[in-house]
């Protein structure tokens, strides 16, 4: 058999600017701003004496080699012992080259830095740094910093490559003095300059912790730079021509009156503040925030009311075909009686019907249209889009949503986003600054708070008895499979176990399952079912976390709940707590936890409140969750930390605020530089 080619390490091929633009490093800017991750000590030297009580920390020592052997048993590897006043190490190599043993053959001066560990030679260290040097190689003066790299990319090129940059690029300050003394900050070359070039005497801890005053005028130039090109997107917005919706006419106004509620205060302060972004002529871009069950749907008909009463459609897309469908009977019972032509559209629909929904979409005859990503696709023409909506934003990505809002003919619709995983304040004003907020902070009349219990594994059986009683007393429930990120085939066979085991331990109830491989129309079946009380209990992996609305069901039970994000485990336990009975949420989990596991689940026993897990969120997942998978990690800060550094978010918006006002030539030096350096830490 040929053996399979070795893959060429291709990368090494690649011209040294190719690997550094794969970093993102084209421009001598780029490389300037591009600064250590951390920093090594390796100014010290340790005695090999002390060395011994050092097990566990990285070290620095330094000695001459005195044996230098290949060994085969127990396994092949290096074996070096290196030899200062105060005595031996063994330094121990399992891959190592030819050109290895050379380099430290018996006599050579070696500094070596590594783990301090006990090893089966005692105490050793197993693939130390090595550099040969001379009995007068002076030690470093100062911290070296470790930067990020890339594949091809070693320190040392890297290394040089910035200070290369460093000669070039114009270090004047874009804040001029003034503005930094009010501020208290530190000017831009020595900043930089120490970042790279730490000196000896340095407060290494303030360093480490990014604390220092170098890092902190980074820090602030890096958010002031977001804040502003915030700003920059904005006011290109409102250049972007959008159909003034200012008809508040009779539909929305029969809307109101057939609806068997009347709104929340809340409901009627939010719907205040999109009515008049409507009446603009540049497009809105509203979020509307609610804790699950607050009731925004009813929010976001009335926005398309307006839509649709000053002569145009109105779109609204949700992330899933149960969440949309949903919307579509809600909305199309609110529309239908008042003459409003409501279109659906998925992709599962067959053919025909998708033809026909695309042609009234097309015709305009249909003037509120709902459905999932099928919106999206490019066969959609819309006669007259005004209003787009879209529910649980944060589950799109920013592409997705943008492709809905291209979709105005002349103009640009408006959008509405909405959801309930509510965005940190530092958040917001950083990732989301080019939104308005508004905050449903109010729960509709009437509801019961849900009482949350942490149930260990081995109570299960009691967990079950728990349902039984439950349905018996004409209450249903949900019972939600443990999510298996790994995995989605072993999440489809856990949860048919489960619905397996569970109609088997209760054979007088009827048991249904849901999951995300049903074909559509079983799912809705089921859905249906149990939403008409057929069914007492509903098995179902994470479909349901959104959306989904019986008020008859009292009871949760979240298998699991250590393997769940905060914000999802709020989202599941909103499924209950809809109706009138008091309603428990039975978070079961398998011990021992860790600590965080520990503090987490106690967060979702102790609060009701979605702001409140979310912060906690925040602090123990960072900001991806908010952002959307396909956010996260692009659209990154790389210097600041939203939770650590929040004064300072405070302090760059205020400041690009001023500056647009009265320095905009400040502000334009100042983004050319960050933006230039770095064109992807912001997507509006
Ligand atoms: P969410 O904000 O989670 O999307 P929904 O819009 O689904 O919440 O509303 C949850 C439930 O509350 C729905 O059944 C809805 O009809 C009802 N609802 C909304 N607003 C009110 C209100 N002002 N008074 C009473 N019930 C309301
Ligand atoms: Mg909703």
């Amino acid at each position: 058999m040929p053996k399979p080619k070795k893959k060429t390490a291709n990368t090494k091929s690649l011209r040294l600017s190719d690997r550094l633009a794969r970093l993102g490093l084209s421009s001598d800017m780029a490389r300037v701003l591009h600064l250590p991750i951390r920093y090594e000590d390796e100014t010290r030297l340790v005695l090999i004496s002390e060395a011994r009580q050092r097990h566990g920390d990285t070290i620095q020592i330094e000695g001459v080699v005195s044996e230098c052997d290949v060994q085969y048993r127990p396994r092949r590897q290096l074996i070096v012992k290196l030899q200062d006043d105060s005595g031996l190490l063994t330094l121990r190599f399992l891959n190592f080259y030819g050109s290895q043993v050379t380099q430290m053959a018996v006599g050579k001066r070696l500094r070596v830095r590594g783990e301090m560990r006990h090893g089966f030679f005692g105490d050793e260290m197993v693939h130390p740094v090595v550099k040969v040097i001379n009995v007068d190689t002076p030690l470093p003066q100062a911290l070296t910093p470790v930067y990020p790299a890339g594949e091809g990319l070693s320190q040392t090129v890297l290394r040089k490559a910035i200070d290369d940059a460093m000669s070039k690029i114009d270090w004047r300050d874009t804040l001029p003095e003034s503005l930094r003394s009010s501020l208290d900050l530190l000017a831009f070359e020595p900043a930089i300059q120490l970042l790279h070039n730490p000196p000896p005497d340095i407060d290494a801890d303030a360093l480490l912790e990014r604390t220092h005053p170098a890092w902190i005028r980074v820090k602030f130039d890096e958010l002031l730079a977001q804040q502003l090109s915030m700003k920059r997107a904005q006011a290109a917005r409102r250049q972007q021509g959008a159909p003034a919706l200012s008809v508040e006419g009779a539909l929305s106004q029969a809307l109101i009156t057939s609806l068997p509620f009347s709104l929340t205060t809340a409901q009627q302060r939010v719907l205040q503040e999109i009515r008049a972004d409507l009446q603009e002529h540049y497009p809105m871009q509203r979020l509307l925030q609610g804790d699950v069950g607050s009731g925004k749907t009813v929010v976001a008909a009335l926005a398309a009311a307006q839509a649709i009463d000053s002569g145009y459609q109105a779109a609204l897309m949700a992330p899933t075909e149960i969440l949309a469908e949903q919307h579509f009977r809600k909305i199309e019972a609110w529309f239908t009686p008042l003459g409003i032509e409501v279109a659906w559209l998925t992709g599962s629909l067959r053919k025909r019907e998708k033809d026909n929904a695309k042609q009234r979409i097309e015709s305009g005859d249909a003037r509120l249209i709902i459905g999932t990503h099928a919106l999206i696709q490019q066969e959609v023409e819309f006669a007259r889009l005004g209003l787009v909506i879209v529910d649980e934003q944060h589950r799109f990505g920013v592409a997705q949503r943008l492709t809905l809002r291209n979709k105005g003919i002349d103009s640009v619709p408006h959008q509405l986003m909405m959801s309930a995983t509510p965005i940190p304040r530092t958040l917001a004003m950083t990732y989301f600054a080019d939104l308005e907020v508004s905050v449903i902070d109010e729960l509709p009349p009437g509801r019961t708070p849900i009482v949350t219990r942490l149930v260990a594994q081995e109570r299960r059986d009691e967990v079950i008895t728990r349902v039984h009683a439950a349905a018996l007393s004409g209450r249903q429930a949900y019972w939600v499979c443990p999510l298996i990120e790994e995995s989605e085939v072993l999440q489809l066979q856990t949860a048919t176990e489960t619905h397996a085991l569970l109609s088997e331990a209760l054979p007088d109830l009827k048991v249904g399952l849901v999951h995300g491989r049903l074909k559509p129309a079983e799912k809705q079946a089921t859905m249906d079912a149990f939403a008409q009380g057929q069914l007492h209990l509903l098995v179902a992996t994470t479909v349901i976390e959104v959306g989904v609305d019986v008020p008859n069901a009292s009871l949760m039970v979240i298998e699991h709940a250590e393997r769940f994000g905060l914000s999802q485990l709020h989202q599941l336990r909103g499924r209950v707590g809809r109706g009138d009975a008091a309603s428990v949420c039975l978070l079961l989990f398998q011990g021992p936890l860790g600590p965080v596991a520990q503090q987490r689940l106690a967060i979702m026993r102790e609060s009701s409140d979605g702001f409140e897990i979310a912060r906690h969120d925040l602090a123990i997942r960072g900001p991806g969750e908010f952002l959307g998978a396909r956010q996260s990690g692009q659209a990154m800060l790389r210097f600041a930390d939203l939770e650590k550094d929040q004064w300072l978010v405070e302090r760059a918006r205020n400041m690009a605020l001023t500056l647009l006002a009265q320095q905009p030539e400040v502000a334009e030096a100042h983004l050319a530089r960050w933006l230039g350096a770095r064109e992807d830490f912001l997507r509006v």
